[in-house]
């Protein structure tokens, strides 16, 4: 896409991850202040799906569990450049640095059925890898099949070499995986079985890139062992739980080596791709992955932390398969520092702030209270936008509204409009606006942006689901557009948080703060936050809470009523939704959280005196379920919130940043096709600077780490 010399004015839609990348690229020093660049928001705080805020007594309060994955080389880079520059001094701020930031947090599970004890997690600490996400690569890049699969041999080399020397007593109980699967190994004999040496020289002809002369022997080494696997299955897993989850994972990395290998994913040039079109358990069935293990907690916990549950129907889950490797290849064998890494604070404070504090001081300017209502295109050949159609849904008496307050000398976006900047604020807070619902239609005006005298440029980094209210002269004339949006599906997510009065130890957990999933729905992932707690603002006075818990899932798709209805009959569905999450929180409570926390019920059920609300006097009159009145939920069914889904056969309708249909356009967002086709912060980040790319030509494509789709 040729940049005009003329180009300055850029109008950006939104705040999400990947619209905050693109103005961070844009904006920065080396431009020279080329990009003149406005974010045009809806509602009162940045951040789209990764919005948090501050509520009573300092509660952080998210979307939904956010975690970040020790693979997120562009998003880290994002935040670390955001805090070096920002430069915060560590005595006034408690967040004054990336590492301050981000804490390891290693300890990772699923919640698995047991014929013996029923529900049950099942965790390991994954070791640390060298380095820290974000850090300059000083090997090569290890993001292409052959690299995360040398990667994934190195591993199952190391286990099978293991499993040749002679077995002794360990004397303690093995807590990573690689230990549990290496002491599999061993009795399973499995090395001696096929012969370690043989497998060594075909890895090591593989990662020459000899692909094509070891495809044949290969797959068929890994058939022997898949059947020599199976004929021990019944000797290793009897009455031990934990031999028949490590036989599992075995049979699952086995399925995968051998669908690489047999599927030729090594010689195709559209890589993992290629496999898009099946659903990832199918694909895995097809290259000899067993019923329990496409049954088990691993692979309904991939599934779950991608909320991949077409219309948030529990029966109709699919991810495609060549999506979901790239994915779990990336998780499990390129995270550098931790496998996952949690944020000290919420997404809001954490992220947004920072980067709205470092943008405004680069000159972005922040029109909030601003909705796109339409893209207006020039009816010629060379189409381009000529128009944006803004709703204004409050005007802002100051010069600009300022969307921070200050929580413990840390910058954080409340969780209400300050709505003494707001002409007519009183009113409008007692009229209930919800600014971020899109069936609160209520507006104080609107505005017509202009190309050539308000923008020459527009970023749409609006969610995918909001394209067709947004932009129906698109959709009208480009098929493509249509079938992104119809095949690019997403689906609703509920969160829950629960402040408890007692710690996770006290509750019944024994092991390290940890993150499952698989569990049950109506909240099959569950997240111990208590480390939060001490950036919040608890009450001296009242309880103060000793344990966090955050909880995350789908939420069925029902038909929500129409944005504009008929005068007199609107509805506050968001609002409905979020009494809706509120039930299914109180029943899984009741009904399910016990196989994780046994000493949060007694026999007369879930002990409701746990919770623990903000206000003290709240606190002292809520009594039983109706405590539920003083936790958090969301229900995430606004359009632009939905998550996006990566269903089997529907990425190749993604269109990339990079398009080049309309001139002065460029979409970015965890939707489009960025090299990453899976609803993420990396994902969004990886897609924002792709986004700059189109219009400045930087960051070089090269510089966007795992972008490998030219
Ligand atoms: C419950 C939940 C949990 C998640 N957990 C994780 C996790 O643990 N780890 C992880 O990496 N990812 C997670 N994700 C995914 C991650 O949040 C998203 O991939 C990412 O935030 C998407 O960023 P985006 O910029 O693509 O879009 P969005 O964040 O959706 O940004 C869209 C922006 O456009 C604005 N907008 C929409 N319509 C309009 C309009 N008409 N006018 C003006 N502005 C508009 C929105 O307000 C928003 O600012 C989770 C998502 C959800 C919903």
């Amino acid at each position: 896409m040729g940049t005009p010399p003329s180009l300055s004015k850029v109008a950006i839609i939104g705040s999400g991850c990947a619209a905050m990348t693109t103005a961070f690229e844009l904006t920065r020093p080396e431009h020279g202040g080329r990009y003149e660049v406005t974010v045009y928001q809806q509602g009162f705080r940045l951040g789209g799906k990764g919005a948090s805020s501050r509520g009573p007594a300092g509660r952080i309060e998210e979307h939904g569990l956010h975690v970040w994955l020790g693979f997120y080389e562009n998003a880290f880079r994002l935040m670390r450049e955001c805090y070096a520059e920002l430069g915060r001094d560590p005595d006034e701020c408690p967040i004054a640095s990336w590492r301050q930031a981000f804490e390891p947090a290693s300890h990772v599970g699923i919640v698995d059925w047991s014929e013996a004890a029923g529900w049950e997690a099942w965790t390991a600490i994954f070791p640390p890898l060298p380095g820290e996400p974000g850090d300059d690569f000083t090997r090569d890049n290890p993001y292409t099949v052959t690299g995360y699969v040398v990667r994934m041999l190195e591993v199952l080399r190391a286990l099978l070499e293991a499993a040749t020397q002679q077995l002794g007593p360990t004397g303690e109980k093995e807590r990573t995986p690689l230990q549990k699967l290496t002491t599999l190994l061993r009795y399973a004999g499995l090395a001696a079985l096929t012969g370690a040496a043989e497998v060594t020289a075909l890895l090591d002809q593989l990662a020459r890139g000899r692909a094509a002369d070891v495809q044949a022997p290969l797959s068929a080494l890994l058939e022997r062992l898949q059947q020599a696997l199976v004929r021990e299955r019944s000797k290793l897993v009897t009455g031990s739980d934990d031999a028949r989850r490590v036989w599992e994972i075995i049979d699952l990395v086995l399925a995968i080596f051998r669908g690489l290998v047999q599927s030729g994913t090594f010689l195709d040039p559209r890589g993992l791709d290629a496999l898009d079109d099946y659903d990832i358990r199918d694909w895995l069935a097809r290259y000899g992955a067993s019923a329990p293990s496409l049954a088990s907690g691993f692979v309904r916990g991939l599934y779950d932390l991608a909320f991949a549950f077409e219309a948030g129907d529990i029966a109709r889950p699919g991810i495609a398969a060549g999506q979901a490797l790239r994915g779990a290849l990336r998780f499990f064998f390129t995270y550098r520092g931790a496998l996952f890494w949690k944020m000290r604070a919420g997404m809001g404070e954490t992220i947004f702030a920072p980067l709205y504090e470092v943008l405004t001081r680069r000159g972005v300017r922040f029109e909030f209270f601003h909705r796109l209502e339409n893209v207006r295109l020039s009816g010629d050949d060379q189409p381009h936008v000529v128009a944006l159609e803004l709703d204004v849904q409050a005007r802002v008496l100051g010069p600009q509204y300022l969307p921070l307050v200050h929580f413990g000398g840390l910058p954080c976006f409340p969780a209400e409009p300050d709505f003494a900047q707001l002409e007519q604020g009183e009113l409008l807070r007692r009229e209930g606006r919800d600014f971020e619902s899109h069936w609160d239609r209520r507006r104080a005006g609107q505005k017509r942006l202009e190309v050539g005298r308000d923008f020459d440029f527009v970023v749409l980094g609006v969610g995918v689901a909001s394209l067709p209210h947004i932009c129906s002269e698109i959709l009208a004339r480009d098929s493509r557009w249509r079938s992104m949006c119809e095949q690019v599906k997403t689906v609703a997510t509920q969160a829950g948080q629960a402040w408890l009065a007692e710690d996770m130890t006290e509750l019944g957990w024994s092991l390290p703060a940890v993150t499952l999933s698989g569990f049950v729905e109506p909240f099959d992932t569950w997240a111990d936050m208590s480390h939060l707690l001490p950036l919040e603002l608890w009450p001296v006075q009242g309880r103060e809470p000793r344990s966090l818990a955050y909880f995350c899932s789908v939420l069925a798709d029902e038909a929500p009523p129409p944005a504009r209805p008929p005068p007199g009959q609107w509805v506050d569905y968001a609002a409905e939704q979020r009494a809706l999450v509120r039930r299914n929180l109180g029943d899984f409570l009741e009904r399910h959280v016990h196989h994780l926390w046994p000493r949060a019920r007694t026999e007369e059920g879930f002990r409701w005196q746990l919770l623990v609300a903000p206000d003290p006097a709240q606190d002292a009159a809520l009594r039983g379920r109706d405590r539920l009145e003083s936790q958090y939920v969301s229900a995430n069914v606004s359009p632009s919130d939905r998550f996006t889904l990566t269903l089997p056969g529907s990425t190749r309708y993604r269109l990339s940043p990079l398009d080049a249909t309309y001139d002065n356009l460029t979409i970015v967002g965890d939707y489009t096709a960025c090299g990453f086709n899976e609803s993420c912060v990396e994902a969004a980040v990886m897609s924002g600077r792709l986004g700059a790319h189109a219009i400045a030509q930087w960051p070089r494509l090269e510089a966007i780490v795992g972008y490998d789709h030219p």
